[in-house]
C-alpha cells in the first residue's frame, strides 16, 4: 500500500469522533499529530513541537479498521 493511502487513512482517522487519536509523545495537550511523507517515509509530526513518531500503528494497514472507521464517519 502506499504512503499517501496511509497518510489519508491517519488523516481520517484523527479527524473521527470516537477514537483515540494519536497525540504528541512529549505533551499530550499539543494539537492532534498529523501525518507527512518525509525522505526516510511517512512519519506522523506534532504541530507545537518536534515531535516526531516514526512508528505507524498497525491499524493503518488493516482494510478492515479503515472500513469500519469509514463507517463511523458516514453516522457523523
Ligand atoms: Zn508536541
Amino acid at each position: 500500500m502506499d504512503e499517501e493511502d496511509i497518510k489519508q487513512r491517519i488523516k481520517d482517522y484523527q479527524q473521527a469522533d470516537g477514537v483515540r487519536a494519536l497525540t504528541c509523545g512529549n505533551n499530550s495537550k499539543h494539537e492532534k499529530l498529523y501525518p507527512k511523507v518525509l525522505e526516510q517515509g511517512l512519519v506522523l509530526l506534532c504541530p507545537n513541537c518536534k515531535y516526531t513518531q516514526t512508528y505507524i500503528p498497525d491499524l493503518f494497514f488493516d482494510d478492515g479498521f479503515y472500513e469500519w472507521l469509514r463507517g463511523m464517519k458516514s453516522l457523523i
